[in-house]
């Protein structure tokens, strides 16, 4: 039986629409050349929503012509730009309109918070409005060189760009990645996550509706294996940006390399501090404690997963973290009352049982949480592991879920030393009422994001992105549209 390109779906509060299920190449919801398709999972209930297409190598080479061809025979990347921002605008306004069900997609389709995923929809109009904004902002320089010569300087967009993404914000991905590759007049070949492919489907519908013209943005749904590999060595793709592993993200730079060369951006894993000074406002720091792990249930690139507390007050702020954690609600993502929903797949959910164990095999003390809720749906205790020891595998690897260590320092040198020995880099907190240390210590912990009496608080302006192993590149800011374009010099000899 072959499967619609839409079908009816009632989310669990109620909210109707049409799910589309085909690949979206040249502004057109297409089934796959090989008409294989998949299965997607909600990870609240493990019951199945529906099928999607899932696109082969075939598939990536007609969504590569199609995003060629805008490209290269149409004035898209050549036309004024204050164009290509204006579409970008309808698309904000769009997503704006849309946010109830965009949002309501997520969480079914991840297990995120609903309350959560609306903050989420609030992120992508935003951050699409800030490209849109930028789209004609893009900005050479006249180099003065003497009289002889006339130079100058331009940015280019690259031409196709092919954007993998994970299946933790699977909006949010899109947006940054898509939003300043087209304000700068490239086109996009896109790769969804595959346990999460159903919003981007969704929000390509409001990209035709845009008037978005065919082929600059291209979707296809698929497998790590099959499909991002074909993006990652396509000789016509100019750049790929990916978000996810450390692990994948090294075999794309590999395949980037040894196909042609192409730019990459990667954003990748983390396992940042979150340090707890003693003259912190207590109250306050532990919100951002939890804030910092429990946010969309620990699945977060920068989660606050290494917590360290200086010594006198660490009993203190331990009580209350642990107090909080408990109250942490747990549950259906669709109970406007939940905080951390389900993690989003079967094997997330594994991954990090099995580093619950380990902490516990090293001898680590579970101060609470640990274990899984029920047995139907991803959940998982909010968790605090104590009594670490630096060299446990729960302290150096990403979990990637609602668990974290928790370790006392005695003053600022012990405490920069233990924050910076990790081959991460992406993020790092500060809780302090002092400004003096606030700005040393900012300075001087390796992490391409400090946040200081705050946790995961991002902003379109503010660019993101990881020192070391987390990554190479930065999304969102004026940094975001750099990794887009690329600068061509013109040096005219005056006669
Ligand atoms: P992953 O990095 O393998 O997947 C992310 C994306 O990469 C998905 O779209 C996937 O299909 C694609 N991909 C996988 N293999 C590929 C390949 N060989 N070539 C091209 N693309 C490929 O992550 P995962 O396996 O879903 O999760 C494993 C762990 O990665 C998680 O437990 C977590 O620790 C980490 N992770 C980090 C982030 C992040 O935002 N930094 C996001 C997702 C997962």
């Amino acid at each position: 039986n072959k499967l619609p390109l839409s079908v009816p779906i009632t989310l669990p509060n109620g909210i109707k629409y049409d799910q589309p299920t085909g690949l979206f190449i040249n502004n057109e919801f297409v089934p796959s050349r090989q008409g294989k398709t998949f299965e997607v999972i909600s990870p609240s209930t493990e019951e199945e929503i529906t099928h999607v297409y899932e696109a082969r190598e075939d598939d990536v080479n007609i969504a590569v012509e199609a995003a060629t061809h805008a490209f290269e025979n149409t004035d898209w990347a050549t036309q004024d730009p204050a164009i290509r921002g204006k579409l970008l605008y309808n698309l904000a306004e769009l997503v704006e309109e849309h946010q109830d069900v965009l949002a309501s997609i997520e969480s079914l389709d991840n297990g995120k918070a609903l309350q959560l995923a609306k903050g989420d929809v609030g992120l992508v109009a935003a951050y699409i409005r800030s490209c849109a904004g930028w789209a004609d902002k893009v900005y050479g320089k006249l180099i003065e060189t003497g009289s002889t010569h006339f130079s100058y300087s331009r940015r280019e967009p690259l031409g196709v760009c092919g954007q993998i993404i994970p299946w933790n914000f699977p909006l949010l991905m899109w947006s940054w990645k898509i939003a300043p590759a087209l304000a700068t007049g490239n086109t996009c070949v896109l790769k969804t996550a595959e346990s999460t492919p159903l919003s981007a489907l969704y929000a390509s519908k409001l990209v035709k509706e845009a008037g978005f013209p065919r082929g600059v943005l291209n979707i296809v749904s698929g497998f790590g294996g099959t499909v991002g590999a074909a993006i990652a060595s396509h000789p016509k793709i100019k750049k790929v940006a990916f978000t996810g592993s450390t692990r994948t993200g090294r075999t794309i730079m590999k395949a980037a390399a040894e196909s042609n060369l192409k730019k990459i951006t990667l954003e990748l894993g983390g396992k940042s501090p979150n340090i707890v000074f003693a003259d912190a406002d207590i109250n306050k720091a532990v919100q951002n404690i939890i804030l910092g792990i429990y946010y969309n249930s620990g699945e977060v690139c920068c989660a606050g997963s290494r917590i360290y507390v200086q010594e006198s007050i660490y009993d203190k702020v331990l009580e209350a973290f642990k107090t909080q954690a408990e109250a942490v609600k747990v549950g259906d993502p669709f109970d406007l009352e939940t905080f951390q929903g389900a993690q989003t797949s079967q094997q997330q959910l594994d991954k990090i049982l099995s580093y619950i164990d380990i902490g516990k095999e090293e001898g680590a003390k579970v101060v609470t949480g640990g274990s899984r809720i029920g047995d139907k749906g991803y959940f998982i205790k909010p968790t605090i592991f104590a009594d670490v020891k630096e060299d446990m595998r729960i302290v150096k690897e990403e979990i990637f879920g609602p668990v974290v260590t928790i370790t006392k320092f005695k003053d600022v040198d012990e405490v920069i030393k233990l924050a910076n020995d990790s081959e991460y880099g992406l993020a790092a907190g500060i809780h302090t009422s002092d400004i003096n240390k606030a700005i040393d210590v900012s300075h001087k912990i390796k992490a391409g994001t400090v946040w200081v009496n705050t946790y995961n608080d991002f902003h379109s302006q503010v660019p993101f992105g990881g020192f070391g192993q987390s990554g190479i590149g930065r999304e969102m800011g004026a940094e975001a549209l750099d990794n887009y374009t690329q600068i061509k010099a013109v040096r005219i000899k005056i006669y």
